[in-house]
């Protein structure tokens, strides 16, 4: 795994990518960077090459791909047909965070979407992303570059600690930490009104609002009662909780057992801890805008789970806005346990 580093020198970008260019022609995995999180590319009409991606990840071949393009020429070679409103929000959000569902054409393989009739696209807002996808000539099947059910890449040392040594991936391209550091918001395209399968980084308000077009939303991220009902996924090594409120979490439990935690929350909460926390508590701030938090949460997951301690207990969010995506993540990395 060589990786191409491009965060100091931006010059020769295109010379710099064609090896990895290569390794997607001869059929092996390159891990991309996007403006969400660091992705697992391989050619989307390469049956094989797909394969190696859930063998690496260990992911079960019933969880679709997201095939990613560079260009609307890449997306009528994969898609049936785009219908009037799902070109309204291609128009406004693409290249961007928002994936969309739609029919498939036979030419996509069934590997890439779980034997679906439909396929999911997205065309990425970073351009080193979209340079490459367009050199390797030919659409990219691409999760997140992580573990299967673990918490998603948003930093090299992210990808070195899950792939290190992994013969099937030749390159990772390196543009830095991602804008956003959540992935995209998924919307089922393929009936009306369209429905959001996935909360993300792009707010679902802002779409409904400037494409004028109608999306339903799940009725419920959070449901206390039934923590069954959250599938594990993006979820540190350690047992991980959600807290609503730190102040009061820390106040119910033993010294002994705030020594084995390691909270994340707000800066705000972590000044206001000042007084009642002792030396010794690990805290890990996420920052303090959703926007902020977003984008840190999984770097704070990671360095959360290096920490000498057993548990994690993470500050939740307000539930509008990006703070639904914040809260979904968090709820199925801790399967909805709540401290
Ligand atoms: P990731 O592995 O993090 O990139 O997530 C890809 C996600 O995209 C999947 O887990 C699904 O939620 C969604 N997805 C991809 N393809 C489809 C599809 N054909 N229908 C519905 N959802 C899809
Ligand atoms: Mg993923």
């Amino acid at each position: 795994m060589k990786i191409i580093d491009l965060t100091k020198n931006n010059s020769r970008t295109q010379d710099r990518l064609l090896p990895a260019v290569d390794a997607i022609k001869n059929g092996n995995l390159v891990v991309i960077p996007t403006e969400t999180v660091y992705g697992l590319a391989a050619d989307c009409f390469n049956i094989s090459a797909v394969n190696k991606i859930f063998l690496v990840k260990n992911r079960p071949y019933s969880d679709p791909l997201i095939v990613h393009i560079s260009n609307l020429r890449q997306l009528h070679q994969v898609v049936k047909y785009i219908p009037e409103n799902a070109k309204k929000i291609i128009k406004v959000f693409w290249p961007g965070a928002v994936s969309l569902v739609l029919y498939k054409k036979s030419s996509v393989p069934d590997i890439v979407t779980a034997g679906l009739k439909t396929v999911c696209i997205r065309m990425p807002e970073n351009e080193v992303t979209r340079k490459f996808i367009e050199l390797c000539g030919t659409p990219l099947a691409v999760p997140s570059a992580n573990i299967f059910s673990r918490v998603s890449a948003t930093d090299i040392s992210h990808i070195i600690k899950d792939f290190d040594g992994v013969k099937e991936i030749k390159y990772v391209i390196y543009t830095g930490r991602p804008k956003y550091g959540i992935e995209s918001t998924v919307i089922d395209c393929t009936s009306y009104p369209f429905r959001v399968l996935r909360y993300g980084a792009v707010d679902i308000e802002e779409i409904k609002k400037k494409c004028k077009v109608e999306i339903i939303e799940q009725k419920r991220i959070f449901q206390k009662k039934s923590p069954g009902m959250f599938k594990k996924h993006y979820a540190p090594i350690k047992p991980t909780y959600v807290s609503f409120n730190i102040t009061k979490y820390i106040k119910t439990v033993t010294k002994e057992e705030l020594n084995n935690v390691t909270i994340v929350c707000s800066k705000k909460t972590k000044d206001k801890l000042r007084e009642i926390l002792k030396d010794g508590s690990s805290v890990i701030t996420y920052g303090n805008t959703l926007k902020e938090i977003a984008k840190n949460l999984y770097l704070c997951l990671r360095l959360a789970e290096e920490m000498d301690t057993k548990k994690i207990v993470v500050e939740a969010t307000k539930m509008s806005g990006l703070g639904k995506t914040i809260m979904d993540r968090l709820l199925k990395a801790s399967e909805g346990k709540i401290v």
